[in-house]
């Protein structure tokens, strides 16, 4: 037998292996949607009595899917492919895809059973004791079980210090883990590294903390009825014309009128109740985002689901055909993240946006928005106050609170900051950076759930989803020749083709910010969101 005929049988075997370790992640993923449907289920539409029986299921689907993903099979087909040619355009959908599966069957192989476990039960029993814990104000009683996760992660850390070193294919780039914080963080954002990251975020608050200053006394001096442009003669804030009553049956009715106008596709996809509101791919076809809703509060339910619905058009954007595999996946939680801030923030708070909806918006709240003008209702939705609590801050001050959490997370993972030591050490980056303090530590160091829930890492994800969708953008509005004139026509596809095009198609075809930098023609950078907010609020108040 010749060498050529040699060769190519070996070709045509290195795609059939291909092709097998497509098929495996595929029942994988047909598994873990499984999962998504049942959990959905389970947060909208499951009886009380349901819970038992739901959670054995739920437990049956991980098991099967932990099985399947680690299957070692995986790992033979991996190593069969990872030298052959079916790989080596490393721009080609196969590299990618054999790349990304490198990295999660690595990680996932990479930590002993007994971590695994351990970890399972120290972060579900860490945020039963986080509920009350927090409801008490009581930080002592938390603190040893952040003292344990914290060991647990920093073990975690270790183990998948060299995972990458472990492929195969070093013609693939992958920048190695150095600090412990690289493999955590490299969960949730692939590719980003601590390093990098601590530069970013240094030149973001430079520029962010005079200017989230600047902007709220601007706000502040406007409530008062100092300085704003015509309307002194409101006795009532200008924010509170929010929390005005607005019936429920007319939010959800204006919601999801507004949804569909930007592009939510309800033939493939659903909005229903729940109490904590997320978005969550079934698969294709089947994209489902959740809301609540609240009679005086406009803003809750409202951006609530222009946010979910920036994630669920993330998902419906995705390549049904790829399905399964990492081409067919979101690439980041940042990147995911950028899709909803995207949505909410830089269309859903803009004036363009609110001049073609504020005239329907007073049509269906007759008796909330009647002695209300676009300007008012424009500055209200763009309301800044420096505040104690993350989930509530305005698109200004948001991200300081990430920068605080960035902080302290490493911190306590190399041990710099003792756990004891946490509530003194947040309050005072909180007096530091947003100029508020803590009157206890439910409003403090206790109000997230994530680190209860093992969570490090993800913190940064946020700050990056805003720089993404800013810097995104800025460049969607320079290629469409300005967004504004479309958006006041109530026009959204020309945002959503481009989106589509740059963004959502590519699931994880390239790193996130090598997307990024695709998509916006430069690196990640953080002016894009801070000349966002300088020409918004100089608009609103001339600062
Ligand atoms: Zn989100």
């Amino acid at each position: 037998m010749s060498s050529e005929v040699n060769s190519e049988n070996n070709s045509c075997l290195k795609a059939d292996f291909y092709q097998e370790l497509m098929a495996i992640v595929d029942e994988a993923a047909v598994l873990a949607s499984c999962s998504a449907l049942l959990g959905w289920d389970e947060q909208t539409f499951m009886p009380p009595e349901g819970a038992v029986h739901r959670s054995n299921q739920l437990a049956l689907l991980a098991g099967l899917h932990h099985e399947k993903s680690t299957n070692p099979r995986i790992g033979e087909l991996l190593d069969a492919v990872e030298d052959s040619r079916i790989i080596h355009d490393q721009a080609s959908p196969e590299a990618a895809n054999v790349r990304e599966l490198r990295r999660l069957y690595n990680r996932q192989t990479r930590l002993p059973r007994t971590l695994v476990e351990a970890l399972a039960r120290a972060t579900s029993l860490a945020q039963q004791v986080w509920v009350s814990s927090r409801a008490s104000a009581d930080f002592a009683s938390f603190r040893p079980h952040l003292e344990t996760i914290i060991r647990l992660k920093r073990e975690e850390a270790s183990c998948l210090m060299h995972a990458l070193e472990d492929s195969k294919s070093s013609h693939i780039p992958q920048s190695p883990f150095v600090s412990v914080y690289d493999p955590l963080l490299d969960d949730y954002e692939p590719g980003a590294r601590n390093a990098a990251l601590v530069t970013l975020f240094e030149g973001l608050r430079k520029d962010l903390v005079p200017l989230a200053a600047e902007i709220s006394e601007a706000v502040r001096r406007h409530a008062n009825g100092k300085s704003f442009r015509g309307h002194q003669d409101r006795t009532e804030s200008p924010h509170s014309v929010l929390t005005r009553e607005y019936p429920i049956d007319r939010q959800r009715v204006f919601v999801e009128m507004v949804a569909a106008a930007v592009g939510f596709d309800f033939r493939r996809g659903r909005l229903d109740v729940t109490a904590h509101p997320f978005c969550t791919g079934v698969g294709p076809g089947d994209i489902r985002i959740t809301t609540r809703y609240d009679v005086r509060q406009f803003s809750d339910a409202f951006f609530g689901v222009l946010h979910e619905v920036g994630h669920g058009l993330y998902e419906q954007g995705l390549d049904p055909d790829r399905f399964g595999t990492p081409l067919g996946d979101a690439v980041s939680l940042g990147v995911h993240e950028s899709q909803s801030r995207l949505w909410e923030n830089a269309v859903g708070r803009s004036k363009a946006f609110w001049t073609y909806w504020f005239p329907l918006a007073r049509q269906v709240f007759p008796q909330a928005l009647h002695d209300v003008t676009l300007d008012q209702f424009h500055a209200a939705v763009n309301h800044v106050v420096p505040s104690l609590i993350r989930v509530q801050a305005d698109e200004v001050t948001y991200n300081l609170h990430i920068l605080i959490r960035f902080e302290l997370e490493r911190a306590l993972l190399t041990g710099d900051l003792p756990v004891a030591d946490l509530p003194s050490a947040w309050n005072a980056k909180y007096r530091e950076t947003l100029g508020v303090v803590p009157s206890n530590d439910a409003e403090g160091c206790l109000q997230d759930i994530h680190w209860s829930a093992g969570l490090f890492g993800y913190f940064p994800t946020y700050t990056l989803g805003n720089l993404y969708a800013a810097q995104l953008f800025a460049r969607a509005d320079a290629d469409l020749g300005g967004l504004d004139l479309a958006f006041a026509r109530g026009e959204f596809a020309g945002l959503l083709g481009w989106l589509r095009e740059n963004v959502h198609r590519h699931g994880k075809r390239y790193s996130p910010s090598a997307l990024i930098e695709r998509a916006t023609a430069t690196p990640l950078d953080h002016r894009p969101f801070i000349e966002s907010l300088r020409r918004k609020y100089g608009e609103l108040y001339g600062i």
